[in-house]
């Protein structure tokens, strides 16, 4: 979910929520269409008429994207990809899945899923649409929806990622290559050139003196650019961590204190000293939690001198990794969590501890000792003898 959503409620156990930016989309509509389009092209309704068909049609445009999305969230949870949550903002909607899609026939369908929907919604509209005479506030709704759909479709059928279009793309190279890092990188590419000519044709919009139009296309265009460069990042970051595991990178001796340790020595002696985030707390061998700066500084500091650091730390059970976990399924328990370090453990007994600044040592050593034509990975993988 982003961040700044309300949650509307759920569907299928998938959590719909809107972020604050679609009020201003769905507001905005509202009223090009109750003023502007609805006016211009169909003469002779009153005042609150263009209004109502004004506030109909954003709401069904919301219910559009909505079904666009669900679309894609079923068929992935047909595949047995769990969704996590449905959010509409500014440019659209987005399905948040749990996990990374692990294959690419899957990916396949999923990615395709929406612009049919919206394919069928269009059909759907103009159907219904013809019951109603053409003129007739209804008709007109109607209409407007069918093409509203079919554009949805069609626009999202464009091959460059992150748009549908460009994860069938992906999809397509990843499943006769066998590589998703490098289906990512053309997809993402064929994504940043359909951004720059959208950014373009917006501006050049602008210059003509369509300003609202060529602004609203130049922003949908810069912001595909930046989702298109995150996601060739993010898979790159992937590619380098895969295969490497907790226990190549964990510190083996992690530093832990008695529960009974006071909270001001542990800031002293261990936070401003030694530089540490966070002590894991064990007793006789037994990990009972941990501590980190901020549960100290949470504390109002006279209390410190006083407050054993079993009083403030995180108790068990923590969340944990074990040293074969994959160093990708590590930082993603970081980031979801918001950790900055994981307590390695093995068959209950702590093993070490993993925290991110682990990995980032990893990442910018890896760069360094890549050398020019062979892969980093395989560097690392087969170690000089130290
Ligand atoms: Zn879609």
């Amino acid at each position: 979910m982003l961040r700044n959503s309300i949650t509307l409620g759920r569907i299928a156990g998938i959590r719909i929520g809107v972020h604050y930016t679609w009020i201003f989309i769905a507001l905005l509509v509202t009223w090009s269409l109750a003023g502007g389009y609805f006016p211009a092209n169909f003469r002779g309704w009153d005042t609150p008429t263009y209004w109502l068909a004004g506030v109909v049609a954003a709401l069904f445009m919301f219910a559009s994207v909505l079904i666009h999305e669900l679309g894609h969230s079923l068929v992935a949870i047909n595949r047995g990809v769990a969704v996590h949550s449905i959010t509409l903002f500014i440019f659209g909607g987005v399905a948040a899945l749990k996990n990374e899609v692990d294959d690419a026939w899957d990916e396949f369908l999923i990615a395709a899923a929406g612009p049919l929907t919206s394919f069928l919604l269009a059909g759907l509209f103009w159907s219904g649409g013809a019951l109603a005479p053409a003129t007739s506030p209804a008709g007109a709704v109607a209409s407007y929806l069918a093409t509203l759909n079919a554009f949805l479709g069609g626009f999202n059928l464009l091959p460059g990622f992150p748009l549908d279009g460009g994860r069938v793309l992906r999809s397509i190279i990843w499943g006769i290559s066998g590589s998703l890092y490098r289906a990512t990188q053309v997809a993402t590419y064929v994504g940043q050139g359909i951004a720059f000519l959208m950014i373009f044709w917006g501006l050049s919009q602008v210059l003509s003196g369509a300003v609202l139009n060529g602004l609203w296309i130049a922003f949908i265009g810069w912001f595909l650019n930046g989702a298109a460069e995150q996601a060739r990042q993010s898979q790159g970051l992937r590619e380098s961590l895969a295969g490497v595991t907790v226990g190549e990178l964990m510190d083996p001796r992690p530093p832990t204190a008695s529960p009974y340790l006071a909270a001001e020595e542990f800031v002293y002696q261990y936070v401003l000293r030694q530089g540490r985030r966070a002590l894991l707390v064990v007793d006789d061998g037994r990990l009972l939690g941990l501590v980190s700066v901020t549960d100290a500084t949470a504390l109002p500091r006279p209390v410190w001198a006083h407050t054993p650091i079993r009083q403030i730390m995180t108790p068990i059970p923590l969340k944990t990794v074990t040293p074969a976990t994959g160093l990708n399924t590590a930082l993603q328990l970081l980031v979801e969590g918001d950790f900055h370090q994981l307590p390695v453990v093995q068959d209950v007994r702590l093993v070490g501890m993993i925290s991110r600044g682990d990995i980032l040592r990893f990442l910018r050593f890896r760069d360094v000792i890549k050398a020019p034509g062979q892969s980093g990975r395989r560097v690392w993988r087969d170690p000089e003898p130290v």
